[in-house]
């Protein structure tokens, strides 16, 4: 995430993309079919700011699917994880416990209110956050835990919670990998008091930037509605329970435009058919590359019995980060696009001066070195997931 060449990353696959048609890039967002259709009716239809018909088909979508009493759209997770930080009240000082091995905005959004992270190290099965830890990093001072379902796989959300609840420490899933993924049967983003979702190009339903905050206690949904409509209450008022709209608290405009919602819209009408390719692909790589990855010492993704995976990602965990490099150079030279992911971030810039040292996190600075992803997107043909695991399998290390 932070290094020169991830930094990159982007324009190079534009450019190679656009040079190399044979290149198989690491991501494409993907079209289902009736974006372009839903988008052009939004705009003639007059309403093209937020809170239009498609927002209100997308809210109620979610709602249906997840069984949650409150979605509300937002213009990205990051603003999701802005506004959870805004609804728990996170004051300067209160302590956030989040995972080293994630998105910067998991622990930005909190520090923005002027919380201190105290990050937690994660399993070295799931790569998520390590739930046997959170009982020794939580004090006084703790206000919250925010757990992520990385690569789509829930964390330990029944310790989890029963942690929580003993120590009166509210939960936040960033559940931005893990829409449509289950823990022994309930929908990830269920959990906490309040989810966040992306809609990100990068992630599975897609709309550009896009994301989404989803509402578990009921107690926050009147409040999330005014933060998100600048701290006024015009929603109470466009639903004729108040007869003025006027500023009530502090907010801001985390409501994207409704052009937005119509493509997300037709994304989540496809949304069976968009998770059966994408698990079909991580089907694809596990079956082909288990006798190899065996062989070389390289470790697949474990999905526990009890986790109903999102299909997300498909990570390989190399021996070393010097086969890491070598595995991506290359791939590279067959003109196959793999990444390497998180950097930790109790050792970034910002985790330094928050007091990071290394050796707090052992597994995340292990597994960031060694972990590399593969192209896994929804246009990804059977010719082109046969080259990416040829390519692999003759890659016998340094
Ligand atoms: C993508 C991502 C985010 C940020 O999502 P945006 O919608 O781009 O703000 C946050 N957390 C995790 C774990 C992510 O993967």
């Amino acid at each position: 995430m932070f290094s020169k060449a991830s930094a990159k990353r982007w324009d190079v696959e534009a450019v190679e993309s656009a040079t190399h048609p044979l290149r198989i890039p690491f991501n494409k967002p993907c079209l289902v079919g009736k974006e372009l259709t839903y988008i052009a009716d939004a705009i003639l239809g007059g309403h093209a700011s937020g809170d239009g018909a498609y927002t209100q088909k997308c809210h109620a979508f979610l709602e249906r699917l997840l069984g949650v009493p409150k979605v509300l759209l937002t213009t990205s997770c990051t603003h999701a994880l802005e506004m959870a930080a805004l609804l728990l009240d996170i004051q300067p000082g209160d302590e956030v416990i989040v995972p080293s091995f994630t998105f910067v905005s998991t622990v930005n959004a909190f520090v923005l209110r002027g919380a201190q992270p105290v990050f937690a190290d994660v399993r070295p099965d799931t790569l998520n956050i390590d739930e046997t830890q959170l009982e020794r990093l939580i004090t006084s001072r703790t206000k919250a835990i925010v757990v992520v379902h990385y690569a789509g796989v829930g964390c330990e959300m029944d310790a989890i919670m029963e942690i929580a609840h003993r120590c009166g420490v509210a939960v936040v899933e960033d559940n931005a990998h893990g829409l449509f993924g289950g823990y022994k049967g309930k929908p990830l983003g269920t959990f906490g008091c309040l989810a966040t979702q992306s809609f990100h190009e990068t992630k599975n339903i897609q709309c550009g930037e896009g994301g989404a905050l989803i509402i578990n206690d009921p107690q926050f949904i009147e409040r999330a509605e005014i933060i998100r409509e600048k701290g006024t209450n015009r929603n109470r008022f466009f639903r004729g329970l108040v007869d003025k709209y006027t500023w009530v608290d502090i907010g801001s405009s985390y409501l994207p435009s409704d052009i937005l919602a119509a493509f997300l819209y037709a994304q989540l009408e496809a949304w069976e058919q968009i998770q059966a390719k994408r698990r079909y692909i991580f089907e694809y790589y596990a079956e082909h590359l288990h006798d190899w990855a065996r062989e070389r010492h390289v470790r697949l993704p474990i999905v526990p019995e009890h986790c109903q995976q999102a299909y997300h990602m498909f990570y390989l965990l190399l021996p070393s980060l010097k086969q890491r490099q070598a595995l991506i150079a290359h791939l590279k030279a067959r003109g196959i696009l793999s990444v390497f992911h998180y950097q930790p971030l109790h050792l970034s810039e910002m985790g330094l001066r928050f007091g990071g040292k290394p050796g707090d996190c052992p597994v995340t600075e292990d597994v960031s070195d060694r972990l590399l992803r593969l192209p896994f997107y929804n246009e990804l043909t059977d010719a082109e997931l046969s080259r990416i695991v040829a390519a692999i399998r003759e890659f016998h290390g340094e």
